[in-house]
């Protein structure tokens, strides 16, 4: 098919400026490529997933090829923070918890640290609690413990890279949506939009909880489930008992599972403290989400925050975000079946800590028609994204 004339020219569009589509643009355009990066959006906005303060970034994954790809990421976030001239990367450590009987079995992580060769701790409940005294941990629970988990800042982080992407000749275009993909073959791809229509030789979807919508102007659906997650900051009478000195990254491993943060400045908030739930969140659409507060799922967290960590305080503020859940829980990265010239990135409610590192796989593909990195578990077309009675499986 013939594309139609009048199309602006672009090597790469890239949809979507949250923090993978940023990461993309910006490995792309220090690159040379000529990169249009679309935003529907005003940059900086709250309705995805990469706005508020903190993320985690850590090596304890439970598997071998996530452990590997953690360690790239943290090569990928060093070698942001030195082109920002930005530190960006808060190393405090991190705890995993594992109660009796949990349900995520600590083996996995174990064995898979293990055997890339990554320094942990096994430790008691005994040895937590007096190392970090801000912890209360029920009879019988263990740990792991991985010296090198860090906070990195979302949506500062997200900021950064789209600063990158700009400096470096990218063209970020926001409130500006993709309405329409046309795939005309070796021509290109027609990115139509209400202001511009672009022809671009390639096409990165980074649209997380908005995949589908783009998919379907190209006749392809992925089997994904957006879910409306929230986060609680507490606000400690004492928050200096909740620093850094006294209280690790935390993740509960059992179901229902829960995360938190020591205290951390960004954005004003050092005096409070951060935890969720995983995976808590109601099922919704990314138009039709609600952003008030799930009060069932705040209690929740609240009942079981207020035993793990004694002194706490009360909720002071609930930020609510989006997660887009493949069944296996596995990333996405790779290009759509039949449309070879278009490729998904997409994080699966656990990427933020590798958008550098998707940024630079995505862009590889692009450049290269390959990556270094190993993404063979990430293909669009894997059993759990074509097999509709592939079992859910979403604690990690
Ligand atoms: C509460 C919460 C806690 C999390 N904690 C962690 C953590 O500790 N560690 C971790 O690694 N990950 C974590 N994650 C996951 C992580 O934040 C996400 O995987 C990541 O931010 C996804 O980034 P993204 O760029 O793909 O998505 P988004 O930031 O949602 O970006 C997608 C963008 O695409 C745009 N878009 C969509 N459709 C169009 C269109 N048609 N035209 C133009 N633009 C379009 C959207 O407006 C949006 O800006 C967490 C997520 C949540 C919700």
């Amino acid at each position: 098919m013939t594309p139609p004339a009048g199309l602006t020219p672009v090597d790469v569009v890239v949809v979507g400026a949250g923090a993978l589509g940023s990461a993309t643009a910006w490995q792309l355009a220090r690159r040379g490529a000529d990169v249009a990066l679309l935003e529907q959006f005003e940059l900086g906005h709250l309705r995805g997933a990469s706005h508020d303060t903190s993320r985690i970034l850590r090596r304890s994954y439970h598997s071998p090829a996530y452990v590997r790809l953690a360690g790239e990421a943290y090569d990928d976030w060093s070698c942001l923070e030195q082109e920002a001239g930005e530190p960006l990367v808060t190393a405090v450590g991190g705890v995993d918890l594992f109660p009796p009987g949990a349900a995520i079995p600590a083996v996995d992580y174990v064995a898979s640290m293990a055997a890339c060769g990554v320094p942990f701790a096994e430790l008691s409940a005994a040895d937590v609690t007096r190392r970090w005294p801000a912890l209360s941990l029920p009879a019988g629970t263990t740990a792991v413990h991985q010296a090198d988990t860090s906070i990195v800042p979302a949506g500062r982080g997200t900021a950064t890279m789209q600063r990158l992407a700009r400096s470096s000749g990218a063209r970020l275009v926001d409130e500006c949506p993709v309405t329409g993909l046309v795939d005309h073959g070796p021509s290109g791809v027609e990115v139509r939009t209400p202001a511009t229509s672009y022809l671009a030789r390639r096409v990165v979807l980074a649209a997380d909880a908005w995949t589908n919508h783009l998919l379907a102007h190209l006749g392809v659906r992925l089997p994904l489930t957006v879910t409306r997650e929230q986060a609680t900051y507490f606000r400690p009478p004492a928050p200096e008992r909740f620093g850094a000195d006294r209280l690790p990254v935390w993740i509960w491993m059992d179901d229902p599972s829960f995360y938190g943060f020591p205290t951390y400045a960004e954005g004003g908030n050092g005096a409070l403290v951060k935890a969720a739930q995983d995976c808590g969140g109601a099922v919704t659409t990314a138009d039709g989400r609600s952003f008030e507060t799930d009060a069932e799922a705040l209690q929740r967290l609240a009942g079981f925050v207020s035993g793990l960590l004694p002194g706490v305080g009360a909720p002071r503020r609930t930020v609510t975000c989006l997660y887009t859940l493949t069944p296996d829980r596995d990333f996405v990265v790779g290009p759509v079946p039949g449309h070879e010239a278009v490729l998904v990135g997409l994080g699966a409610g656990h990427g933020f800590k590798f958008a550098p590192t998707f940024g630079r796989m995505l862009a590889d593909l692009v450049t290269q028609g390959s990556t270094g990195s190993d993404i063979s578990g990430f293909a669009t077309d894997r059993p759990a994204l074509v097999d509709a009675d592939f079992p859910l499986s979403w604690l990690v």
